[in-house]
């Protein structure tokens, strides 16, 4: 692979946009987001239902022209090129697969229509078969393929024309959760070994968190936050990444006043915290708030307990069940407590200098 004239691989970045906005109407679907994706990288855009990942995807495809801003695709403006022009493949979510065609016709057809040569056409499509574990299968037909099958053909498919990157848009919502979870690990495993550029878009934040290197939290049209799945998770910039990557846990307002000690917004993460009997003595670098179990979740290899803090508010608090039986989980249900937990697993959060005007307390999602 070459990068454009005069830039390295190492200095350009595969995808860049400036600005960039799309107006339908009167939405914003996308409304002026920067960012930069690096070559070789699985990148995800992960955000709720309408928050313009999707959107951003299909400008990058060249599906979807921009009202404002610039795509650079490898130092290359592509804003105003169509996408056979691009160095892109996309792959839907429902495959959109030829059903009266063979496996090996579905997978090689961009090739056919290309008028390659016929050699180089089977020797690519075995070699995309091959990536994608489905040697032998190129006789069969979509119909006789399983969920996972025909996502891989999808994906073969698009591997076949060897872009630079690869578009994938929620992929796998149309798989069961075991099989949705085998892909993850399939996919990410894909891509390392094919080293392309995977952009994946994404609701689930469980998704995002397990297979990208970085990822972007989308919300009504802009970005919140780009980082590694630990940033994001570990050090959420504002309150919408806190409650959307992971459970919330807010403390906030008189909450705040009385477990922190001054006002903001904070979170801890629920299994940073431990349930300890009320007259335990926190520890110097900890900080504890007093309450009782309103509720216990038995979730197998871990329990969930949310607590009713007496300042006021909720948290979740999770556990792994090392030593703990289900029967001595479930008798915590409605136990006094103390939650105890270290003063540096406190997060601050963005806004959290002035009066937010969305309630008081301690929040749980
Ligand atoms: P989802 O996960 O549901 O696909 P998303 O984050 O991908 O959501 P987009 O599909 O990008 O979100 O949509 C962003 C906003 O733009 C939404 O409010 C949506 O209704 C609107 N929108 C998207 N496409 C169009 C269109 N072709 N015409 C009008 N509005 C649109």
């Amino acid at each position: 692979m070459t990068a454009a004239p005069g830039m390295t691989q190492a200095n350009v970045a595969a995808v860049r946009l400036e600005q960039l906005t799309k107006r339908f109407g009167d939405v914003d679907a996308v409304a002026g987001i920067d960012l930069e994706i690096r070559d070789g990288e699985f990148f995800s855009m992960l955000g709720p239902s309408g928050s313009g990942k999707t959107t951003t995807l299909r400008m990058i495809a060249g599906f979807e022209t921009p009202s404002s801003g610039q795509i650079l695709l490898y130092g290359r403006d592509v804003t105003g090129v169509p996408p056979f022009d691009r160095d892109v493949n996309t792959v839907f979510q429902d495959y959109a697969l030829f059903p009266h065609m063979t496996v090996g016709e579905n997978v090689a057809y961009g090739l056919m229509v290309r008028r390659v040569p016929r050699l180089e056409r089977e020797e690519r499509l075995t070699e995309a078969l091959r990536m994608v574990r489905l040697e032998g299968y190129q006789g069969r037909r979509p119909g006789q393929l399983s969920g996972g099958q025909r996502q891989r053909v999808a994906l073969a498919r698009a591997l076949i024309n060897r872009p630079r990157i690869l578009l994938l848009d929620e992929p796998l919502g149309a798989l069961d959760l075991k099989l949705r979870e085998e892909m993850q690990i399939e996919l990410k495993a894909i891509q390392q070994q094919v080293g392309i550029t995977f952009i994946y878009v994404t609701h689930d934040q469980e998704e995002a968190l397990t297979m990208s290197d970085r990822l972007a939290v989308f919300n009504r049209g802009q970005i919140e936050q780009v980082g590694s799945p630990a940033d994001v998770y570990e050090r959420p910039a504002t309150t919408f990444v806190a409650g959307f990557v992971g459970t919330s846990n807010l403390l906030r307002g008189e909450t705040a006043r009385a477990v922190i000690g001054s006002d903001g917004i904070y979170t801890v993460r629920p299994e940073k915290i431990r349930l300890a009997s009320p007259d335990a003595e926190p520890a110097p670098d900890e900080q504890s708030a007093l309450g009782h179990v309103r509720e216990v979740v038995y979730l197998g290899s871990d329990t969930r307990y949310i607590v009713e803090l007496d300042v006021g508010g909720a948290l979740v608090v999770t556990q792994q069940n090392l030593e703990t039986s289900s029967m001595e989980a479930l008798a915590a249900q409605d136990r006094p407590v103390r939650l105890v937990w270290k003063r540096q697993h406190v997060l601050t959060l963005g806004g959290s200098s002035g009066p937010t005007g969305d309630g008081e307390g301690a929040e749980s999602a």
